[in-house]
């Protein structure tokens, strides 16, 4: 098929998660002729259909293998900044834990419509939760699959012993805003990655190294659906920008919107890990999926195939706990829990090292990744993340977990003074691949607003942006699915049938 010789109502650019997700919304009565265009291939390859499969994804063909200029913070470093590139976009190479963060999140971003009270009804739209719960805070009829945790090992139970010794509460439910996010538990999963990615009406490739153009029907949209790190680098190229950056290129000045590619927001993570005592015996994730000469176990493999359970079947790091970690109202720190050893000091790294591994014994262990989830600026995010250090090795000392704790491998006995720590973290801190922010939404243009309520692009006809670049304010949890809320109402708006009337922001007594 000549995608060239067609009309398009819709011409979406990026098959990520938010256009995905738009692509099946828009598509679902037939009525509507929809272009989607991505830049990467088809989703496949079965290190995107296992979970376990992430930690071959990082750094592969299927990533941008994108790298941020080096930041002064993190001493210089530039940070490593996974994005899928593939249809699926980063939700077929995401860590699958679902969280919404709190109902205060959405409410602070001061954009009428899309307050806690709008988003909630989007998120239960998207939501197929397999607990069956219907009370007006989960969904079960949405494309988007939301269950507990495949695969429980014996060591998530000393975490959780360990936690709660450390006095944090019990939470077995991080996304009912009715309740507070602080507590340990298990994190939900949306287990099937690819479920919202049915829908696509048209690839086009333009390595053949011909130019292919698509026509809009009349009355047709462009909605940009690229993701928060190329979403503005298409604007800019396209003249939509700050308009002395653009200059500099040499590129001309369409409108001169200031916010393109600022307001970047993501959470800084950094990790705390621990050899095992020989005597606790092979119970570390790496242990129940790998032989020592380092080949996969059939054992893992059988459950797998069989059930849809076992080591295979998680991203590693779905049981954990939110923190606050100065007496805040919301949490400001995440703990991953992982039972299997970091060896590299940053998280991302050593799942690439343990995607690589061959013939090696990956030593036993446990490892704390600590993620700053409601980021404020420099100085406050380091004394979060020095705070989930401290933490991690309070929980690590607590009886539970004292009985297995062998030694401290990161940040390791040196780093015993703030000022150590401070210096292990910006060597270390890592991407917690939660970047949102670029083309924020606002209610009215100014400062870095680059769309309206109604995702159009100030100043610019016939041009929306729905994707994570949207979100005005980082939400304290993963970002997968408030992208997808996203694209839930961006579908609504497009289609017509959004409830436009503004809610009054959510009063804090009913929802935290
Ligand atoms: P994407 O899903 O990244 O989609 C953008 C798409 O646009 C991509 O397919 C890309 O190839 C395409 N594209 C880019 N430029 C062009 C172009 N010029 N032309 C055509 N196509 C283009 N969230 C969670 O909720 N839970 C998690 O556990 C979690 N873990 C994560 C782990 C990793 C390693 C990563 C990378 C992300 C993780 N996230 C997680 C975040 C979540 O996946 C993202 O917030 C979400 O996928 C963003 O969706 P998006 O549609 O904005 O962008």
């Amino acid at each position: 098929e000549n995608p060239a010789a067609e009309k398009y109502d819709y011409i979406l650019v990026g098959g990520g998660t938010a256009g995905c997700v738009l692509a099946n919304r828009l598509t679902a009565d037939g009525t509507k002729k929809v272009l989607m265009l991505e830049a990467g291939g088809v989703n496949e390859a079965k290190e995107v259909r296992t979970p376990i499969g992430l930690l071959k994804l990082f750094k592969s063909a299927l990533d941008w293998n994108l790298y941020s200029t080096p930041q002064h913070a993190a001493n210089e470093r530039s940070i490593y900044l996974a994005r899928g590139k593939l249809l699926g976009g980063s939700s077929a190479t995401n860590a699958t834990l679902y969280h919404r963060g709190s109902a205060a999140d959405y409410d602070a971003w001061g954009v009428p419509g899309w307050t806690s009270l709008d988003a909630i009804k989007w998120f239960i739209q998207a939501k197929n939760n397999c607990r069956g719960i219907e009370d007006g805070v989960h969904g079960t009829g949405g494309l988007m699959r939301v269950e507990n945790p495949r695969y429980n090992n014996p060591l998530h139970e000393v975490f959780f012993q360990a936690a709660k010794q450390a006095g944090i509460p019990e939470n077995d439910n991080f996304n009912d805003w009715r309740r507070s996010q602080v507590g340990y538990g298990e994190f939900q999963v949306t287990q099937s990655r690819v479920a919202v990615s049915r829908g696509v009406t048209f690839q086009l490739n333009c390595q053949d190294g011909n130019k292919h153009s698509a026509e809009l029907a009349p009355g047709g949209e462009v909605v940009l659906c690229a993701g928060s790190i190329h979403l503005p680098q298409i604007l800019q190229l396209s003249g939509i920008g700050p308009q002395g950056q653009l200059r500099e290129k040499g590129i001309p000045v369409v409108v001169d919107l200031p916010g393109v590619g600022k307001n970047m927001q993501d959470h800084p993570a950094c990790l705390s890990s621990f050899y095992l005592k020989e005597s606790a015996g092979p119970i570390s994730l790496t242990d129940e999926l790998l032989y020592k000469n380092g080949k996969l176990r059939r054992s893992a493999i059988l459950k797998y195939l069989l059930f849809g359970k076992g080591p295979l079947a998680t991203t590693g790091c779905d049981h954990g706990a939110f923190v606050c970690t100065a007496g805040q109202s919301k949490p400001d720190l995440q703990i991953r829990f992982v039972p299997g050893l970091a060896l590299d000091p940053d998280g991302v790294g050593s799942y690439v090292m343990f995607g690589k591994n061959k013939d090696y014994k990956w030593p036993s262990g446990i490892t704390f990744q600590l993620l700053n989830v409601r980021p404020k600026g420099a100085g406050a995010d380091l004394s979060t993340l020095r705070s989930g250090i401290k933490l991690a090795r309070h929980i690590a000392a607590q009886p539970a977990c004292a009985a297995f704790v062998a030694s401290e491998l990161h940040p390791g006995a040196p780093a015993s003074s703030d000022a150590a720590i401070d210096e292990f973290i910006r060597d270390t801190v890592h991407s917690g691949n939660a970047n949102v922010g670029t083309c924020s939404m606002a209610a009215a243009p100014g400062g870095n607003a680059v769309v309206d309520p109604c995702l159009r692009v100030f100043g610019v006809r016939g041009l929306r942006v729905a994707d994570a670049s949207v979100i005005p304010v980082i939400p304290g949890g993963q970002t997968g699915a408030a992208t997808v809320m996203v694209a839930e109402r961006a579908a609504q708006i497009l289609l017509g049938s959004a409830v436009q009337q503004l809610s009054a922001p959510v009063p804090a007594a009913r929802l935290t």
